[in-house]
């Protein structure tokens, strides 16, 4: 199974568009808070997972391969990176309220 996924996705181009932005916004906003002192969310792997979840959960998924048009894709998504932006920053402040650890 594993290898029939793997295989699916490296073949085709077979992509989940939508996951791909949130984890590139995720990306992005974890680093931003690893710069900074006096961080208001934690970033550990527990809360990004958690985060990643939450904001995938409420977001319809948007799959495409090499075979549609990725270009026009994107700049659909493009739009919806300022959507998914404000959807991590309230998930950060869901997670922080019960994060999935001590402190
Ligand atoms: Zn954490």
């Amino acid at each position: 199974m594993r290898k029939f996924r793997d295989d699916l996705y490296l073949n085709t181009g077979f992509e989940n568009l939508t996951e791909s932005t949130v984890l590139e916004e995720l990306y992005d906003f974890a680093e931003k808070l690893k710069n900074e002192k006096n961080s208001e969310f934690c970033a550990c792997w527990i809360c990004l997972a958690d985060v990643a979840a939450i904001v995938l959960n409420e977001t319809k998924p948007y799959y495409c391969s090499n075979f549609i048009d990725k270009t026009e894709s994107k700049d659909y998504l493009d739009k919806f990176k300022s959507e998914v932006q404000q959807k991590i920053v309230k998930a950060f402040k869901i997670v922080k309220k019960n994060p999935h650890h001590n402190k």
